[in-house]
């Protein structure tokens, strides 16, 4: 559409900013590796019927290789925004310089920890170990917490998604879910209902306590959680499931009895955190819990992997004599350099207010929306974390999960990437990077609007 065309004319060059020869355009490289098998058709995901061929980025935008611009709502990787010329030379010239297996001690890991220490959501939380994913930052929380108490069980809420190794895969539910790791459940994770007041059993006042108290229940059956008790995992607000923002107090309510059993509370930040919710750093602060054992990465290298565990350092100490931990690239010097990068553009670039201010445009762009479209049921979230979630009747609340996948569709059409969301599918999530313009904030109400108006 024309409106696409106007904003391809916004997305400079990056490689010109970078001062790197223009790269050339290849022809749908994707499909040519598919065709040769080379890379496994299970690790595609295929969220379009026509999935652009992406080649670049700029900021918030996507280009493909025609050379259309896309706002790019859903990457929670590239927090700082895509290309950044900063990032990009920090990043370059370690390379140039040293990069090695993470068993050395260099100036750049140490300064990162220290950083992100520094960001902690209480000074209890003081001792950083670094990784090079989510997935691997879960699987070492949930170790470190059975370690440390010495005890096996762990719960994790239904709709969560922590991750696809075995061990993160195994506490997780949401729409990545699979037989196979229901099947292989390990009798160490109970999966109990997640705090959804617009889903849930629990919907009006009192519902924090209400769902609270039916986790206590479960924790204390006969055969229950309760006894063996090592951790509670949780994003402190629900990603995967479309945003989904617990009652106010569920979380410390839960906290308080996970602790009188015996167990760690785990905080898995790895969408929600690193200035998301705008209002905080950390989604657990914007909850009003401190955790034990706090999990990072996604946003902390832009896309370079790295994550981090973020614990006390008595529950850190614990792997001492317990073996061996090491990750040969976890804490790499790129990888380090990457997530000072990163930190220093959140810092320098206001990133997070701009979450926050946009964010809050957002919401009411939206709250005005939902008046004028009946489609949608309600709106999950803060800040540049939220979901729109669509149904075919707002008192049934059946989700539209056929419209959502064509809405989404028809909005990368007129030059927006948004996808669905939730165990239904029928959740528009919105996660952009955290340079998020408010004009593209309109773009995208704009063109939701416009969809929206073709009648479903
Ligand atoms: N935890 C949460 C909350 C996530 O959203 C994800 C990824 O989507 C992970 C963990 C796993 O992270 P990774 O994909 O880096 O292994």
């Amino acid at each position: 559409g024309s409106r696409a065309a106007a904003w391809a004319t916004l997305a400079p060059d990056p490689a010109r900013w970078l001062g790197l020869a223009p790269q050339a355009s290849v022809v749908d490289p994707a499909v040519e590796l598919a065709r040769r098998g080379a890379v496994m058709a299970a690790a595609q995901e295929k969220y379009y019927e026509r999935p652009p061929q992406i080649e670049r980025g700029w900021r918030e935008l996507l280009i493909d290789t025609r050379g259309r611009s896309y706002v790019d709502m859903v990457n929670n990787v590239a927090v700082i925004g895509h290309s950044h010329p900063r990032f990009g030379r920090a990043v370059s010239a370690q390379l140039a310089l040293l990069n090695t297996n993470s068993r050395f001690l260099y100036s750049a890991l140490a300064d990162l920890c220290e950083r992100i220490v520094a960001t902690s959501p209480d000074p209890s939380l003081d001792t950083v170990l670094l990784v090079n994913s989510g997935s691997e930052a879960v699987d070492l929380a949930l170790r470190l917490a059975r370690i440390h108490t010495g005890r096996n069980n762990v719960v994790a809420l239904r709709e969560g998604y922590h991750g696809w190794t075995m061990a993160s895969d195994a506490v997780s539910t949401s729409a990545f879910d699979n037989p196979h790791a229901a099947a292989s459940r390990p009798g160490w994770v109970h999966i109990v209902d997640a705090p959804n007041v617009y889903r849930g059993r629990h919907r009006g006042a009192g519902a924090a306590e209400a769902y609270a108290a039916d986790l206590a229940r479960l924790m204390d059956e006969a055969a229950g959680p309760g006894a063996d008790l090592a951790a509670f995992i949780s994003e402190p607000v629900l990603g995967n499931a479309g945003g989904v923002m617990p009652p106010a107090g569920y979380l410390a309510l839960v906290y308080e009895q996970i602790r009188a059993r015996g167990g760690l509370c785990i905080a898995d930040e790895v969408q929600v955190g690193y200035g998301r919710l705008g209002s905080h750093f950390w989604g657990s602060a914007q909850q009003g819990v401190v955790p034990d054992i706090l999990t990072v990465a996604k946003a902390m290298g832009n896309g370079y992997p790295l994550g981090a565990v973020l614990t006390r350092r008595d529950v850190a100490e614990s792997l001492a004599g317990e073996g061996n931990f090491f990750s040969s690239a976890g804490g790499s010097p790129v990888g380090c350099v990457a997530g000072l990068a990163v930190l220093d553009v959140i810092r320098d670039e206001s990133l997070q207010q701009n979450a926050d201010s946009v964010g809050r445009h957002l919401s009411g762009r939206l709250a005005e929306l939902t008046e004028r479209h009946p489609l949608i049921g309600t709106v999950h979230g803060l800040g540049l974390y939220q979901g729109v979630e669509l149904v075919r009747d707002r008192d049934t609340r059946e989700p539209a999960t056929s419209e959502t996948a064509a809405i989404c569709e028809r909005m990368l059409e007129l030059g927006v990437i948004v996808q669905p969301a939730s165990e239904r599918q029928n959740v528009l999530k919105i996660k952009p990077p955290l340079c998020l313009s408010r004009e593209s904030a309109d773009f995208f109400v704009d063109c939701l609007d416009e969809v929206l108006s073709e009648g479903w």
